[in-house]
């Protein structure tokens, strides 16, 4: 049988093309033998942070030039990169933890490069994504991405009144200071009923999984002030799709909007179908709207 490591270094490294890489997220022992490879092969090391990624180099025994490529600089950054290129070398982009472009800097470098005609080669690895994803279960059978939740409160719920009827499950990021705050716009904005997965500090010392419904995420949280350091994953469920024979949401709505505002009626068909109340509000709002625009 073919060593391991041998299959990695078997394969071709063209020079001139960019290799972004992904490394880990917590456990330093997550890291693919492809990785370490190519860390050991490239001319020059880009990194979101030079000392964090010279310190994770240190562990694996390898030193190379590094260049600091962050959200700051990226532009500018990938324009020294395709020059190394340009020279012929090989370079290789790492962010802090994980993978490249997944809420960190990368996309833009992959633009530049690729626009400027040198080949980008994706090594796959750690990722907080699959991570947590992998360990949601069958009810996360399909999912949208979408990374941090604006800070601020009101733009938050505003994106989350937006995702209120999203059919998929949603893996958001957050960092501790604002977990519970997240969780609770959360379950504000989708109702308490739904699935919700905490997963913190994966693959580190104290990784915690928590699966439960968005109502008692929050008491969850609160129980242990541990609980709510570290990194965070949220995984929850998607809006329940209206099948044959279940509620007819447009329909109660339509008489309950014959006498009542749209706020009242979305409260009133809440508390009948238990349904998330803001996913009825904006249900209800269109209803009105298109009965409007054919008056
Ligand atoms: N590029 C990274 C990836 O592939 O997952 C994500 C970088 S993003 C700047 C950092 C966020 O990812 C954290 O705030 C947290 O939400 C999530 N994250 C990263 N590492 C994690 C871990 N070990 N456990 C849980 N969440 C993590």
């Amino acid at each position: 049988m073919t060593p391991l490591f041998e299959l990695a270094q078997g394969q071709q490294y063209p020079a001139a093309a960019l290799y972004v890489v992904a490394t880990p997220i917590g456990n330093v022992a997550d890291i693919t033998l492809r990785a370490l490879h190519v860390l050991g092969l490239v001319d020059r090391i880009a990194a979101e942070d030079t000392r964090n990624t010279g310190q994770l180099l240190a562990r694996y025994g390898i030193s190379k030039p590094l260049l600091a490529v962050h959200q700051h600089n990226e532009r500018a950054a990938a324009l020294r990169i395709v020059e190394h290129l340009q020279a012929g070398e090989r370079v290789a982009y790492v962010s802090d933890a994980g993978t490249p472009g997944i809420s960190d800097p990368g996309a833009k470098l992959v633009d530049a490069v690729r626009e400027a005609g040198f080949p980008v080669i994706p090594l796959p690895g750690a990722s907080a994504l699959a991570t947590a994803l992998s360990a949601a279960g069958d009810w996360v059978a399909t999912f949208s991405f979408l990374g941090f939740l604006p800070p601020k409160a009101k733009q938050r719920a505003a994106t989350l009144q937006s995702l209120a009827t999203h059919p998929q499950a949603m893996v958001f990021y957050e960092a501790p200071h604002r977990i519970v705050e997240t969780v609770e716009a959360l379950a504000e904005a989708f109702g308490g009923a739904r699935k919700l997965l905490i997963a913190r500090e994966l693959t580190k010392l104290h990784e915690a999984l928590h699966c439960c419904t968005l109502a008692e995420g929050p008491t969850w949280l609160a129980a242990d002030p541990n609980r709510q350091r570290g990194e965070f994953v949220l995984v929850v469920e998607g809006a329940q799709q209206e099948t044959a024979g279940e509620h007819d949401h447009d329909a109660l709505l339509g008489i309950l909007l014959e006498e009542l505002t749209v706020s009242s009626a979305a409260k009133v068909a809440a508390a009948i179908t238990g349904t998330s109340r803001n996913a009825l509000y904006t249900r209800a709002l269109a209803l009105k709207k298109d009965g409007e625009d054919s008056e």
